[in-house]
């Protein structure tokens, strides 16, 4: 299973960078996790519109899904000019009507699965891989989701600390998780995010091999975040970083 970093910042970028996106590649598929903006060009460096086989928004903030409106264009065009014939499946969950709505509309881009209507436990197969969403705790409905092929990646999408979380991090090879802030933010994200510390709890908890932090602030000082990840780890802590590509 391979991971790369497309973008990795929030709620928007530093210069030349992309805010959240993933993409996952496994089993044959390649599968695009987030597409916040920024996120189509990067991921362009990897692979090609026709090959993208399925995404994955965790929520509808606009650093997790700006893309999809000019990632709709560029899938229409692939089937007009016959580079494809087919739609593309898109997971997501309801928001805000209006980001909802538009979205729904892109009926020759998408063939939408909306998170929240699928029944519990809520997993889907791509071709050989198992998708699970779990619930976070954030200001908007949004899922943390589970990839099993040749291994097991768990992304939090944006959350606060819960214990669904750890439960579906649980064993797993790597967890990709937000880490929005330092120990002094605390007061300030605890409804909606994790800072690095509890990032690094979170994988503790959950017993994880490996944790990648991600989805930071422009402003701040990444190797702190790092060192307080690592402290609630108690492991080496990697930090995301925009093009590189990890075997898990
Ligand atoms: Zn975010
Ligand atoms: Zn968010």
């Amino acid at each position: 299973m391979k991971l790369t970093v497309l973008g990795c910042w929030a709620p928007y970028p530093r210069v030349s960078g992309a805010c959240s996106g993933y993409l996952v590649q496994d089993m044959g598929q390649n599968l695009l996790i987030d597409a916040g903006n920024g996120v189509l060009s990067k991921m362009l460096q990897h692979i090609n519109i026709e090959d993208l086989d399925a995404v994955v928004l965790s929520h509808l903030h606009p650093d997790h899904m700006m893309d999809i409106y000019c990632l709709r264009h560029a899938i229409e065009s692939a089937n007009r000019e016959g580079r494809m014939n087919r739609i593309v499946p898109l997971f997501m969950p309801t928001g805000p009507a209006e980001d909802f709505n538009r979205i729904m509309g892109f009926t020759k881009a998408f063939q939408v699965q909306i998170i929240d209507e699928m029944p519990e436990p809520r997993e889907t197969i791509l071709a050989g891989l198992k998708i699970t969403f779990v619930p976070g705790k954030h200001n908007l409905p949004v899922y943390s989701l589970a990839v099993k092929g040749t291994r097991r990646l768990v992304f939090s999408g944006d959350t606060a600390y819960n214990e669904d979380l750890i439960k579906l991090t649980t064993g797993a090879d790597l967890l990709l998780c937000e880490a929005s802030g330092l120990d002094k933010d605390a007061d300030y994200l605890k409804d909606n995010h994790l800072t690095a510390r509890q990032a690094g709890q979170t994988a503790a908890a959950a017993n994880a091999k490996r944790l990648m932090i991600t989805h930071f602030y422009p402003e701040y000082v990444l190797s702190e975040l790092q060192r307080q990840a690592e402290e609630g780890f108690g492991q080496t802590t990697e930090l995301a970083r925009e093009g590189a590509t990890i075997e898990i």
